[in-house]
């Protein structure tokens, strides 16, 4: 791989970042002048750490990744963003990605006016080893996105297949974790030590039930991390963010039981599924969603959606396919319900 110094934009190497008030006295009591607050205590009228301290103390010993290979974002839609801004040249630059996959690396790179190269997943959804090891010395992509769970395909994709694809890279490979809480025995932070050019993304939004404060998680080499602090705009965790996160985060044996719940509750609605005759295939899932081919997709989506069930259409990117989230086991007795309906109203 070329050194992170290296596949830095050149502009991002130059640039003199923005120091903030609260950055350069960080955590210093005293008579507070120095960055334009309304002095009135009320709770909220100090601007909050721009680096997130006591967060990424706690979220180090949850990850067993010391806060200096961490950065936190507004989401992980954030950081995403910030990896296209500090390392690929518009224009210029080139990313990887491995489709059926989440939607936001595509818009990123939209955004940023960079190329994106396609390598399909392979039937059977894990990723096509060769074609990438191919684009990525043909092209040397700056940025290689892999989803481990993938979105919308529920799968794991092995070790292997990353660590592979790192050490071929000469740019970073991006693995996108957001689901790994519900299977994780599949995270590849392991690999950190071993390859500096490893990202790995994970949020708050899935399995800690916290998608509505925006918090993401990007764990990298220092170097890494340095260039999303050089860029990032300053404040970008607010502090009500922090704060239900520091809360949250000490609810670890909470958070398991509810993971453990949703796991229970997805086998036994992919069991319950796989008898129906209406349904093609449940792919396996290491998620909290199936991903279920559906001999009549539109029908069951659409009266669903009459019923007041919302699930998603992926039938545009995997053919017949639905994609549906689990919810409270209330929630999936009641779709259970409204699709036995459906398959009534089918068939007459
Ligand atoms: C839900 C999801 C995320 C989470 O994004 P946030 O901005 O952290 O909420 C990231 N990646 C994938 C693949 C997702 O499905």
């Amino acid at each position: 791989m070329d050194s992170i110094e290296q596949l830095t934009r050149a502009c991002v190497r130059k640039l003199k970042p923005y120091s903030s008030a609260r950055g350069e006295h960080a955590g210093q009591q005293g008579i507070l002048l120095d960055a334009n607050e309304n002095p009135f205590e009320n709770g909220y009228n100090r601007y909050p750490d721009p680096l997130q301290k006591a967060v990424k103390a706690k979220l180090s010993a949850i990850k067993g990744v010391p806060a200096s290979q961490m950065f936190l974002g507004n989401g992980s839609d954030e950081a995403i963003d910030l990896l296209f801004r500090g390392f690929c040249e518009p224009r210029i630059d080139k990313v990887l990605i491995c489709p059926p996959t989440y939607g936001m690396y595509e818009v990123s790179a939209g955004i940023n006016d960079v190329e994106l190269i396609r390598v399909p997943l392979l039937a059977d959804f894990s990723v096509n080893l060769e074609a990438v090891l191919e684009v990525l010395q043909r092209d040397r992509p700056k940025l290689t996105f892999i989803c481990s769970p993938n979105n919308p395909t529920a799968n794991l994709i092995d070790e292997e297949t990353i660590a592979s694809s790192a050490e071929a890279s000469s740019g970073l490979v991006v693995v996108d974790e957001a689901y790994i809480d519900f299977a994780p025995e599949g995270t590849v932070v392991p690999l950190l030590a071993q390859y500096p050019n490893l990202v790995v993304l994970q949020t708050l939004s899935k399995a800690w039930g916290l998608a509505g404060i925006r918090l993401g998680i990007a764990l990298a080499n220092e170097a890494v991390i340095a260039v999303f602090n050089k860029i990032k705009p300053p404040y970008n965790v607010n502090l009500l963010t922090q704060q239900v996160a520091l809360k949250a985060l000490d609810d670890r044996i909470g958070t398991e039981e509810r993971v453990q719940t949703l796991i229970q509750e997805r086998m036994q609605l992919a069991d319950w599924l796989e008898k129906q005759h209406f349904v093609r295939k449940v792919w396996p899932s290491d998620a909290n969603f199936l991903l279920v081919e559906f001999d009549d997709p539109h029908h069951f989506y659409h009266g669903l959606s009459d019923r007041g069930i919302l699930i998603r259409d992926r039938s545009s990117v995997v053919p017949g396919c639905l994609r549906i989230s689990i919810g409270t086991p209330e929630e999936n007795a009641a779709l259970v319900i409204a699709l036995r309906e459906l398959e009534i109203s089918n068939e007459k």
